[in-house]
Order: C-alpha cells, then sequence, then structure tokens
C-alpha cells in the first residue's frame, strides 16, 4: 500500500528513527503534537526594545567585575552584571587559567577565598559560587550577553548596548563599570587606552591552559619556569634542558619555552601552561581566530612531548581543553594617574589607595619569542629583580580620562606594560573590583562624582 507522506509527517517520522532505523509511532505523534503547538518565530529587529535600567552597571564577570558588583550591591545600590559567556569566573573560568595567583590584603579576596577553597579553588565550581555572592548580594546577573557599545551623552556613559540571542539589548545606567579585561567598554565610550609594551607595540603572547590526567604518582611538577630549570628529571638533566632540546629539535613549537606544570587538586591531574602565540591582539578577531586555531594544536605536540620525554607522564591524556583562550594583555585605561613599575619595585603608597598590600611579581612572557620572562639579562625578568616591594593601587587609576559615569576595574585599569604584569593576577584584579565597587557605590550615595568622593568613607568599608 503506497502512503501519501507530508512534510511535517516526514520530519516527525525521521525524529521518531530509532538506532535501528524502525521509525516509532508514539514519537510521530508525539511530534506532530509538539508542532501543532510551536510557535511563530520572527527574526529581532537589529535594534529591538529590550531594556533595562539599573543605578550601577557592571559589564565583565570576572574576578574584578563580580567582586564590584558584590560589593556595590552589599552597599545598597541597584547592580546589573553582563557577561558575554555562559559561565562567570572569567579566565579564571572560561580559559582555564589556574590558580589564582598574587597576594594583597582584602577582606573581600579572604572571604572569597574561604568559599571557593583558596587558591587552588575548583574551577568546575567556583563561577557558581561567584553566582551565589551576587544573588545574595541582591545584584541582577545576565549571562550571554556582549557588550558592544556605549550610550553616551555629551562626555558622559550614560549606559551600554549589548547583543544577545534576542538581538540589541540596552542597559542605563547612573555609572558603568568596565571590567571586560580588554576596557571594551571604555574604548567604546572614547577613553584613551594603550596596548603593548613602549617603542613595538607588542604584548604579552596569548596562550591555551590545559589540563591534564593520569600522571604518575612519583612524577614531578615544573611550576614556573623558574622552578623548572632548577627541576632535576631522569639523571642530572633539567625539566628546563629536556623542554629547551625538544623545541630545537622541532619537536615542540619554538614560542613554547619550558613546559610549566602544577599539580592540581586530584591525584594524577596537573594544569599545564606551555603553548604560545606571539605577536597577536586579542582584541582583534582574525588574531584571535588564529591564536585559538595554533595553541590548541600546540597543546597535542605538548602533550606528545610529555609522553615520550618526561618520567612519569607516559600515561597522561587532556581532560579538560577550555572554551576559550587565555587572553593576557590588551588595553589599558589612560586614568587621572598611571600606575608604573617604579611605583611597584619601590612599594609606593597612596593616600587614596583601594588596593593595599599588593604583591605579585613582574612577570612579562616573552611578547616577542619563546618563554616566559621578556628578557633574561634584563631586570624585568620573573625572578629577585623582578619582584616588588608590597604597593599599593589609587583610586585614580581606576577612574578615566575624559569620559564621566564610568569606572574601571581589573587588569585593563591605567597602568604601564610593565606594572599591569604584576597587578593582572586574579587575586590582585578581584581586590581592584572590591574597592571599586565601594568607591561607585559611595560615589552614588553621596552624590559625588569618583574623584571627589571621600576617601576615607572608601577604605573605612574596604579595609574595616
Ligand atoms: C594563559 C594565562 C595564564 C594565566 N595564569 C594565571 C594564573 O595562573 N593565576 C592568576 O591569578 N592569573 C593568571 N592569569 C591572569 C588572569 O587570569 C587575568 O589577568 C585575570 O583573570 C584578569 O581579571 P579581570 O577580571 O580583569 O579580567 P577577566 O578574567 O578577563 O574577566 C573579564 C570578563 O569580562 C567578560 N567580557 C569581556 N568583554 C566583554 C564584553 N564586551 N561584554 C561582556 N562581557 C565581557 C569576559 O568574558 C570575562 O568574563 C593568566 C592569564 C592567561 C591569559
Amino acid at each position: 500500500m503506497t502512503m501519501k507522506i507530508n512534510r511535517r509527517r516526514l520530519l516527525g517520522a525521521l525524529a521518531g528513527t530509532t538506532a535501528a532505523g524502525v521509525l516509532s509511532l508514539n514519537a510521530v505523534t508525539a511530534q506532530e503534537q509538539a508542532s501543532s503547538q510551536a510557535q511563530t518565530v520572527t527574526a529581532a529587529p537589529p535594534n529591538s526594545n529590550l531594556a533595562f535600567e539599573t543605578e550601577i552597571l557592571v559589564c565583565g564577570g570576572g574576578p574584578a567585575g563580580f567582586a564590584a558588583a558584590v560589593n556595590a550591591a552589599r552597599l545598597g545600590r541597584k547592580v546589573l552584571i553582563l557577561e558575554r559567556y555562559g559561565r562567570l569566573g572569567g579566565m579564571g573560568i572560561n580559559a582555564r587559567v589556574w590558580p589564582l595567583m598574587g597576594g594583597v590584603s582584602s577582606p573581600f579576596v579572604k572571604e572569597v577565598h574561604a568559599k571557593i577553597g583558596g587558591n587552588n579553588f575548583d574551577p568546575e565550581r567556583a563561577d557558581l559560587h561567584y553566582a551565589d555572592f551576587l544573588e545574595q548580594a541582591g545584584a541582577k546577573i545576565l549571562l550571554h550577553a556582549w557588550a558592544t557599545e556605549a550610550i553616551m551623552d555629551g562626555n558622559r556613559i550614560v549606559g551600554v548596548k549589548a547583543i544577545s540571542k534576542e538581538g540589541t539589548l540596552t542597559v542605563r545606567a547612573n555609572l558603568v563599570i568596565d571590567a571586560t579585561g580588554d576596557a571594551d567598554v571604555a574604548f567604546f565610550a572614547g577613553v584613551p587606552c594603550d596596548m603593548g609594551r613602549e617603542g613595538d607595540g607588542l604584548v604579552q603572547p596569548m596562550s591555551i591552559m590545559f589540563a591534564i590526567e593520569g600522571v604518575g604518582d612519583n612524577a614531578q611538577y615544573s611550576g614556573s619556569e623558574q622552578s623548572a630549570r632548577a627541576t632535576k628529571i631522569g639523571g642530572n638533566e633539567t625539566w628546563e634542558t629536556v623542554t629547551t632540546r625538544a623545541q630545537k629539535n622541532g619537536e615542540l613549537p619554538e614560542t613554547v619555552g619550558v613546559v610549566r606544570t602544577y599539580k592540581m587538586g586530584r591525584r594524577g591531574k596537573a594544569c599545564v601552561n606551555a603553548t604560545q602565540i606571539n605577536g597577536l591582539f586579542g582584541t582583534k578577531v582574525e588574531d584571535l581566530t588564529k591564536a585559538e586555531l595554533e595553541c590548541r594544536r600546540q597543546a597535542f605536540q605538548v602533550v606528545d612531548f610529555m609522553r615520550k620525554y618526561l618520567p612519569g607522564y607516559e600515561n597522561i591524556y587532556v581532560s579538560h581543553m577550555p572554551s576559550v583562550i587565555g587572553v593576557r594583555e590588551t588595553r589599558r585605561i589612560r586614568g587621572l594617574e598611571q600606575l608604573k613599575r617604579e611605583d611597584l619595585v619601590t612599594g609606593r603608597k597612596w593616600d587614596n589607595a583601594i588596593v593595599r598590600d599588593a604583591r605579585f611579581s613582574l612577570d612579562i612572557h616573552n611578547p616577542a619569542g619563546g618563554g616566559q620572562a621578556e628578557n633574561q639579562s634584563h631586570d624585568q625578568v620573573q625572578g629577585t629583580a623582578g619582584q616588588v616591594k608590597p604597593y599599593e593601587i589609587p583610586a585614580t587609576c581606576v577612574i578615566p580620562q575624559k569620559v564621566d559615569g564610568l569606572l574601571v576595574a581589573g587588569r585593563c585599569i591605567s597602568g604601564t606594560h610593565e606594572a599591569h604584569s604584576s597587578y593582572r593576577v586574579q587575586n590582585i584584579c578581584m581586590a581592584i573590583g572590591a574597592g571599586v565597587g565601594v568607591l561607585a557605590a559611595t560615589a552614588l550615595n553621596d552624590q559625588a562624582a569618583p574623584a571627589n568622593v571621600d576617601i576615607k568613607k572608601v577604605q573605612k568599608i574596604l579595609f574595616l
């Protein structure tokens, strides 16, 4: 018997095909029912009217943005935080940058550590802890919303447009905090920004960090490049010698330098920091595409190398490859003040500090070639000469030039290429965010511009 089958019935029937290729009648019926209830979907107009109003808008849900939003909301302000990806936590979660690094005296950072498990946090769960903090403080979270435009009233930012699956959404705010890491919002608003080192404008390389499992119980971990120099493996060779030789043989990409492994919480698990690509910019879409593909390919070369040459790594496999590449350095805003290398190595103190006792060496991954240190004969290397004294970050480094109603938090604050290489680590960025959140809320509470806020009030809340 020939059965006449229309398109809807055919699609339903196909959807109901079982593994054995047999059509299930029930599935056809369910499919038909579902499609008869389906909504009509029309294309969203490019300027759909999805609109939100808030007092403080935070763009970027990384360590800096999340901290800023929590602290501002805790002080009673209405806060909305926009994040382009599906998870909070920034690089630490989405690019699997691990562990949290940098020392700082911040009650807020201490509180976060107590909740997420300290520097060696669990990256599978930390984003939900961050969400708990935000929700408990009363902040509204919007994930999958990518800020693309600043809404200006003269030289004042009054909101942001973002792109989402529903089309464009508009968020109007009394004060905007740019915690995008890349200073996207500040840049869109017309704040002057710098990128790269003085002279050639090159930035630190992008890298994919990934996790491996199957590391043997007796295997060694290199830790930083500096400790890789001292770690002996297989007789008298150092970890560094073995990796450098493989690099020269062409078994490792030229830019890899030393393969760094860090032991993660569980037995046999490690985080690998090795891949690297130079001369590309994390704010350019074609560069990002190239970096994603190249570094992921490098990752598997690194794994082959480790299996072959590193005792205890023979059976490793990649257990987590992050969904996005790690971007170390892009735009830095020009603020009312600029933090410099000298301020860090002398441990400069500021009356208007919003971060105290920050500690992390000047850590410049070579912008022009392999390895971690920019120039090993120069005093910028990670090591003794690159050490800083506990330093402070003033409020004037988070207040941009030229645009009102805007504050900046995290790695894109106002500082030089060298100073940035220290305060870019997550604990210090979180402390900057905590300070910016309090500064923002105090500015609104006192109806003052951030530059005119009584900073003693801010410090009293921040440092208790
Ligand atoms: C390979 C690599 C290894 C590193 N290793 C370590 C390490 O071991 N330990 C450590 O502490 N630090 C490490 N760092 C540095 C550290 O991860 C970052 O500098 C730090 O996360 C910066 O925090 P942030 O909040 O300023 O920015 P980010 O962590 O970058 O967060 C910014 C957030 O804003 C979102 N965003 C960006 N643009 C938009 C937009 N237009 N609209 C909406 N949302 C947006 C992003 O998705 C992200 O969630 C490493 C970095 C890299 C790249």
